[in-house]
């Protein structure tokens, strides 16, 4: 129920109006906490495919618990469970129980409570992020409170509640429809796609074939027609040297149509 009615907020905009205040808000929430799911919550702590310090560590676990999308922990921790059984019966989120329930059923139902035990050992030593896994609450109605103080009610109602909205089904997508729509470069042993649109939509996590295959990359676009936002990010922080060791991959491994491999799924140390 509060996940349906969180939907019927925007709404709210008929009354609120839409500044142009709001608009930015909208613009920024939607892309920063895209990047923070997208470079954070998965790529560093699901897969941990670059280096970063414990300050930026933090930050990016912060913004990814604003999305209100649960802790880092509790979201990793998921997300490595569909990487190591993809489309088994294992798997959270496989479209194979239908589309809806890939989408967002399985967020809704009681197993979504369920933490997988054991599959995030080397972050739950963290006490920072064990305490934003348990309050994502404060991150989010922080981020809340930030939009309503410099937008107004139109802020709240379009900066905050519309672009978590937009930002749920974005993300989301990636469970369902990056399973079911798009080419498929390499022959893995789930039903993952590559997607342009869903790239463009998502900061890069649309070419989930080529993820799939190569999980512990820092990029997802192989190619430079494979645009991936939170790549491109991301080398430009390693610039500044706030994350490094980014795991690229080898020239050869593109043409590699090889069928995926069980060690190919396991998180590298
Ligand atoms: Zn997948
Ligand atoms: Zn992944």
């Amino acid at each position: 129920m509060p996940f349906l009615l969180f939907h019927l907020i925007p709404l709210a905009a008929i009354f609120t109006g839409v500044t142009w205040t709001a608009v930015i808000l909208f613009l920024v929430m939607f892309w920063g906490r895209m990047f923070c799911i997208t470079a954070g919550y998965h790529r560093y702590f699901a897969h941990r495919s670059y280096k970063t310090s414990r300050v930026f560590q933090f930050l990016l676990a912060f913004g990814g618990a604003a999305s209100a999308q649960k802790g880092p922990l509790w979201w990793a921790g998921n997300h490595r469970m569909h990487h190591r059984y993809s489309d088994q019966p294992q798997d959270v989120h496989t479209p194979k129980k239908g589309f809806w329930w890939s989408h967002a059923g399985w967020v809704l139902g009681d197993d979504a409570n369920h933490q997988p035990e054991g599959t995030m050992k080397e972050f739950t030593k963290y006490p920072e992020i064990r305490w934003i896994d348990k309050h994502d609450w404060v991150a989010i109605w922080g981020s809340a409170i930030m939009c309503l103080l410099i937008g107004g009610w139109s802020g709240l109602v379009i900066g905050f509640f519309l672009s978590t909205v937009c930002l749920w089904h974005s993300v989301f997508l990636i469970n369902s429809l990056a399973h079911i729509w798009g080419s498929r470069r390499f022959e893995t042993t789930d039903t993952s796609r590559n997607n342009f649109w869903l790239a463009l939509l998502t900061m890069g996590e649309g070419w989930h074939n080529n993820h799939h295959r190569y999980a512990h990359l820092a990029r997802q676009g192989l190619y430079w027609w494979e645009i991936d936002a939170s790549y491109y990010i991301l080398r430009g922080l390693a610039k500044l040297h706030i994350v490094w060791d980014l795991k690229e991959p080898k020239p050869e491994w593109l043409t590699d149509r090889a069928v995926q491999t069980v060690d190919d799924l396991a998180v590298p140390d």
